[in-house]
């Protein structure tokens, strides 16, 4: 039988993920579809054939819809979540789990008290080839004890909405996610550093770039570059340094070409592109497991409040000049290990 799910938020991603779950993800129909803008999602709604809601809350209450999709800008996410928790649905939400450490406290809470996980969180690095493969060097011990993370998540180019708090709850949350993933480590503290500001992206309440400092309760120390503007691509880098060599994210294959004295291989322009298969892997993991009635194995709603919980240390330190902050982890509740 297929999954019916609910699609609230028909953004960029929200469209990607449509279409995705519509024509590549085996296993699943999108039954409904609920989008602030009428036009758009009354669309949409045809295009798929799926029932167009106004109201978010409506769609996920529905019966014709047993799992549901959150795609809506980040402000709207915990207010979803919430309902369909309450609902006892499966929800995918995309990251960030909430905007406010408050709002992550109150569905890890309300997760608890139905007695079964069903937030999955869209950090889909976890799933992309190339970590999960960097994540087995690791293991392997291939390059010994992890020491030092050189990590950098440059985009093209940023919505004039771009501010420097966003950057980092936003884009730089990926990697927050993604890096005590990779090292199955917890942060114990933080930093924001603050370069000479980039003259493109230049603009009020817009810091760009930061560097984020994080060490780890094992003492690994971790940089990571976020910038707004490259002008170049979108490029994610990182390398692990262990105490027996060092260990690299692949960059996406590319031909290289050599023409008219230079030598050239392309760089992907956006991260629809750049994760295209991690995305992949993400929904379809997703909907197999939300379809034999299972916990989703993806990232958690836990993992999705520690994520904004240090994000939100790290926008502290920048408010307040720049000083390392503790980064104070309550104790995991056996629901979440
Ligand atoms: P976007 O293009 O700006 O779309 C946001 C969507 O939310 C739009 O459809 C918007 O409607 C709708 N929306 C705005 N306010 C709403 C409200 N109060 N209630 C319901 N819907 C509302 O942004 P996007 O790039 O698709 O991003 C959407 C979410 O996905 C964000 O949270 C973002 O962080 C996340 N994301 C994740 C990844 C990833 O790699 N995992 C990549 C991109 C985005 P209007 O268009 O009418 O304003």
């Amino acid at each position: 039988m297929e999954l019916r799910i609910g699609v609230v938020g028909l953004g960029a991603i929200g469209r990607d993920h449509v279409q995705r779950l519509s024509r590549r993800i085996t296993g699943c129909k999108v039954a409904a579809v609920a989008e602030v803008n009428e036009k758009v999602g009354r669309e949409i709604a045809g295009q798929y054939d799926a029932k167009f809601y106004a109201d978010g809350e409506e769609l996920i209450n529905s019966p014709e819809v047993q799992a549901v999709m959150v795609t809506t800008w980040d402000p709207a996410h915990a207010q979803y979540v919430m309902a369909s928790i309450k609902a006892n649905k499966p929800v995918f939400c995309e990251k960030p789990l909430a905007t406010e450490v408050e709002a992550c406290e109150e569905i890890i809470r309300a997760e608890q008290e139905l007695g079964r996980r069903v937030v999955q969180v869209g950090f889909m690095r976890r799933y992309d080839p190339g970590y999960q493969e960097l994540k087995k060097t690791i293991r392997e011990g291939k390059i010994g004890q992890p020491m030092i993370v050189h990590a950098c998540h440059r985009n093209m180019s940023h919505a004039a909405t771009m501010t420097s708090e966003m950057s980092i709850k936003n884009s730089g949350v990926h990697e927050i996610d993604v890096l005590r993933w990779l090292l199955e480590d917890e942060y114990v503290s933080g930093q924001v550093v603050l370069p000479r500001q980039s003259r493109i992206s230049a603009k009020e309440g817009l810091q760009d770039p930061q560097i984020m400092m994080l060490r780890t309760q094992k003492g690994i120390c971790i940089d990571v570059e976020i910038s707004q503007s490259s002008g170049y691509g979108y490029d994610i880098q990182c390398e692990v340094v262990g105490d027996l060599g060092t260990a690299r994210l692949p960059d996406p294959p590319s031909v290289a070409t050599k023409t008219n004295c230079s030598h050239t291989t392309a760089i992907m322009p956006d991260w629809q592109n750049r994760f295209i298969e991690a995305y992949n892997i993400e929904l379809q993991d997703w909907v197999d497991h939300a379809r034999n009635g299972l916990e989703p194995a993806g990232a958690s709603a836990w993992d999705g409040y520690i994520a904004c919980l240090t994000a939100h240390v790290l926008g502290q330190c920048r408010a307040e000049g720049g000083m390392a902050k503790e980064i104070k982890l309550p104790q995991r509740p056996g629901f979440y290990c």
